[in-house]
């Protein structure tokens, strides 16, 4: 990798303005592909979910997946786009070893969805509204594994491996108009963006839109043009960004390096790049084919795809709460700040708080557990929130329980533990480690005067007025009854016992 020269970011938004284009591959979660019955769970043997329709064998025939149509549409409504009338399928014509037809079956001019918008909001809280182009409907390829070479790359292989079970599985390609006047937050709405987008292709229910695992990639398109100038300079292309952090770091890399081509003379070619995790930057693909060298014609063997508007304003009908307004309204429900509620996202646990919530939890409580002890224990094993082994009801049940007064803090934590350590619901866990607060006003009257007893000058400090050192014999009745006692009422036992006011 040749050292290349960067300029500052600052200086790079000094002289010039960048222009992006975003365009997101996002795979579908349909049972079968695009064009055939295969299956398309993941994790099968290698060419185990294939036919001769997805290998692209000769005779074969294609027919349209509809629950493939019916998410576009719906993903379409949802990006505010209108929904084509009438619209074809197109050959888009290229050879490599992961694709056996030697054309991907795409849209060209025809696309399903066009002209619509998404408004992201960024992190201060100002809304930017990022142009939606298209939203066209297309099929994965398959997979290559290159043996042999150092770093996984073909070059220095000795032989590849091809897994076909990836072919013809549906993806929607979801293209942005040029995005400008974002200055120098441009890397900032890019991710905004993308991440807003996965936001609502979750809760459209149509895919799980998990970037590490390659179902949502990026390409990112940018460019320059002087201050003030009108006319877009020529972009280059950084493809397959996989994560939200890296979309980032790729528009803010490609900034400072378009800035010091043009700043030394130089002109920006048109190509492909590829973006390096480790260090944040690219490196030079491809040189860009232009649409020709793909000879696109419309699929003479598909019919055309003609969504009949009665069941277009259906599905309408079926969109989610934008993520955007829905978390807002929670936000404010909840009287949480933009940050905790990002901190909520971010930890993955928006979903299991509103499930625990659903279930009869104070959202407050919920937040608490999810955000608490349950992030930080998912955290140390590794697993997303949703994998651990609790239920948002078995969480929900640990709120009640501490809500009336059967449990506090600490015996409510100990409980959860039980719970993820597979002893069984809260209660049985309550019952089987005999985690109830001792709430017998008789033995913890007994615990007080103990305490009291055996603690006199602290006594004689709160008699005397110091009612700060009360602390001391809480927490000496919290030990002797194993910490299962209300710490509040503790107090107010030791208070009373030494005639003095809390
Ligand atoms: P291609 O298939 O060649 O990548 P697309 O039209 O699918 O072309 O996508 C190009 C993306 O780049 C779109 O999001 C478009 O808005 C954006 N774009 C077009 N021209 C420029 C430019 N000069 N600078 C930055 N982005 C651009
Ligand atoms: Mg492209
Ligand atoms: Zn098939």
């Amino acid at each position: 990798m040749t050292v290349t020269d960067l300029v500052s970011y600052e200086d790079a938004l000094a002289s010039y303005d960048p222009v992006m284009g975003l365009e997101v591959h996002v795979e579908l979660g349909t049972r079968t592909k695009m064009f055939c019955g295969c299956a398309t769970a993941p994790g099968a043997p290698a060419n185990s979910q294939t036919c001769p329709t997805c290998l692209g064998l000769p005779g074969s025939l294609p027919v349209v997946n509809a629950t493939a149509v019916e998410s576009a549409v719906r993903i379409g409504l949802a990006l505010n786009c209108s929904i084509a009338e009438w619209c074809r399928f197109a050959r888009k014509n290229y050879f490599y070893p992961d694709m056996p037809k030697n054309f991907q079956t795409s849209q060209y001019d025809e696309p399903i969805a066009f002209d619509g918008y998404l408004d992201v909001q960024l992190e201060d809280g100002e809304v930017f509204r990022v142009g939606i182009e298209r939203a066209h409907m297309e099929e994965d390829t398959g997979k290559s594994t290159h043996i042999g070479g150092a770093t996984g790359r073909i070059h220095g292989a000795s032989h590849s491996l091809l897994d076909y079970n990836r072919a013809g599985i549906p993806l929607i390609e979801i293209v942005t108009r040029p995005i400008t006047g974002a200055g120098e937050r441009a890397p900032e709405v890019a991710r905004a963006y993308v991440a807003e987008l996965r936001e609502l292709i979750r809760a459209l229910g149509v895919s799980e839109a998990r970037m590490e695992m390659g179902q949502m990639r990026c390409d990112v398109n940018l460019s320059l043009m002087p201050k003030g100038a009108q006319a877009f300079g020529t972009r280059s292309e950084t493809k397959n960004v996989n994560s939200l952090r890296s979309v980032e770091r790729a528009a803010r890399y490609e900034i400072q390096r378009h800035a010091a081509v043009l700043d030394g003379g130089g002109v920006i070619v048109q190509e492909t790049r590829h973006f390096h995790e480790d260090d944040g930057s690219t490196t030079a693909g491809r040189v860009k084919e232009e649409a020709e060298d793909y000879r696109y014609f419309p699929e003479p063997d598909l019919v055309p795809v003609a969504p009949d508007r009665a069941w277009v304003e259906e599905l309408r009908g079926t969109l989610p709460e934008p993520p955007r307004v829905r978390r807002n309204r929670l936000r404010e429900e909840w009287g949480i700040s933009e940050h905790e509620m990002q901190s909520v996202l971010n930890a993955g646990a928006l979903d299991p708080i509103l499930a625990s919530i659903a279930a009869g939890a104070p959202a407050d409580q919920a937040r608490k557990w999810w955000m608490g002890e349950l992030a930080r224990r998912a955290n140390e094993d590794g697993v997303e929130l949703s994998a651990l082994p609790i239920t948002p009801e078995q969480v929900a049940r640990v709120c009640a329980l501490v809500a009336e007064g059967s449990l506090n803090d600490k015996l409510a934590r100990q409980t959860i533990e039980g719970v993820l350590a597979g002893e069984g619901d809260p209660d049985r866990v309550v019952e089987a480690r005999g985690l109830k607060v001792v709430s017998d006003e008789g033995a913890l009257g007994t615990a007080v005067d103990e305490a009291i007893a055996g603690n006199q000058a602290i006594a004689d400090k709160i008699r005397g007025g110091k009612v700060a050192a009360a602390g001391a014999l809480v927490g000496a009745v919290m030990k002797a009854t194993r910490g299962q006692a209300d710490a509040a009422r503790v107090r107010e036992l030791i208070l009373e016992r030494l005639g003095v006011q809390g």
